[in-house]
């Protein structure tokens, strides 16, 4: 039987494997998954079409999703955070990002999860909450996927659009990461496709080569945020391990195996990596793989010094992208009142439960 007690961590097949090891035939794997993702029960105990017996019995052995909702806040820009807790007093977080027109100026029903892959990071990005208190564990299957049954719960809305961009770095728990991806993209499951589902990473190269490797035809976006080594390594720290040469390699043989080019996440950093010889470095890069960028201006991080550069500068390094013919766009930075930048929620939280305990 799989070690997973939860079912939302469990794909059909392993569902129907563990049933047939309770001697138990197939085709309840279906009925349980049917009450779970369609039907959105909570409880064994209303399964009404299960035997009363085996409804007993699953309630011993399972537990349909494990995350308890602690808080939510709402911002002016309409994007919703979620904190929940985890079984061992851990906590996570996922901000639901509603789009209200697209590219076009057209209306969109988009409604994008960015979701939290990790407890913490071990990756110490200059810019980011997530990496200031470490890394401590990586999280179960059913941790990811609980994390948009929970909001779809609480929100009332179906998500359609899967960011893997909270906290954590999702390469880093790949194996996780890609057992949850297969249970959001599944018809029976949440069924979202995989072009809609997103994975960012800060540039593990070796792990990059192995989601070029595996089918499913997902998106990757890659936190770049400097364009020479000098630059990358003053924010991002696995910059050291895996300098841009080596990312770049990865890409290119990720961009054999893919239809999708990649997209460069790039944060503008007032005096850092905000330079005109930076922004021309940078074309030179996404040229060579044809890769998007999307330009963030800076989202101040209690804790940290870094500001965001004058709106002239910021556009002044899109155009310099924009007249080198690469598709590039400048991102409001949604969520900037509720402290969306990945982890921030949380490490409050984290931190007034340690302030507590100190007192
Ligand atoms: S940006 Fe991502 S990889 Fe970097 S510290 Fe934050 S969570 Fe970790």
């Amino acid at each position: 039987m799989t070690s997973g007690k939860i079912i939302t961590g469990l794909t059909k097949e392993e569902l129907e494997h563990d049933l047939l090891e309770l001697g138990e035939p197939k085709y309840r794997a279906s009925q349980v998954i049917e009450w779970v993702y369609n039907q959105r029960v909570t409880n064994f105990k209303d399964m009404s079409n299960l035997p009363d017996d085996l409804r007993e019995k699953l309630s011993k052995i399972y537990r349909i999703t494990d995350l308890t909702p602690v808080q939510d806040s709402r911002s002016n820009d309409t994007t919703k955070k979620y904190l929940y807790q985890l079984h061992d007093g851990r906590y996570i977080e996922s901000v639901i990002i509603p789009a209200t027109t697209n590219v076009n100026g057209n209306r969109s029903s988009r409604q994008t999860l960015c979701v939290s892959s990790q407890v913490g990071c071990a990756y110490g990005c200059k810019f980011c909450a997530s990496g200031l208190d470490g890394f401590t564990r990586n999280l179960e299957t059913s941790e990811i996927t609980g994390q948009l049954l929970a909001v779809e719960e609480e929100s009332k809305k179906k998500i359609n659009n899967v960011v893997f961009m909270g906290m954590g770095e999702p390469l880093a728990n790949l194996k996780n990461l890609m057992h949850s991806i297969k249970i959001i993209n599944a018809d029976w499951g949440l069924g979202i496709g995989a072009r809609h589902i997103t994975v960012s990473t800060s540039g593990l190269a070796p792990e990059i080569r192995k989601i070029a490797d595996q089918p499913l035809q997902i998106r990757l976006a890659v936190s770049l945020h400097g364009a020479s080594d000098d630059v990358r390594e003053k924010i991002m720290p696995i910059n050291k391990k895996y300098p841009i040469n080596d990312l770049i390699e990865s890409l290119q043989y990720y961009n054999s195996k893919k239809k999708h080019k990649v997209t460069f996440e790039y944060i503008l950093i007032e005096g850092i990596n905000d330079s005109e010889e930076q922004a021309k470095s940078l074309a030179n890069i996404a040229s060579s793989l044809r890769a998007k960028i999307n330009l963030i201006p800076y989202n101040k991080v209690e804790g940290l010094h870094w500001e965001r550069p004058s709106e002239k500068i910021q556009k002044n390094f899109l155009n310099i992208l924009i007249k080198n013919k690469i598709q590039a766009t400048l991102r409001k930075e949604k969520g900037h009142d509720i402290e969306a930048a990945c982890g921030q929620l949380r490490l409050k939280k984290e931190r007034s439960e340690m302030t507590k305990a100190v007192t």
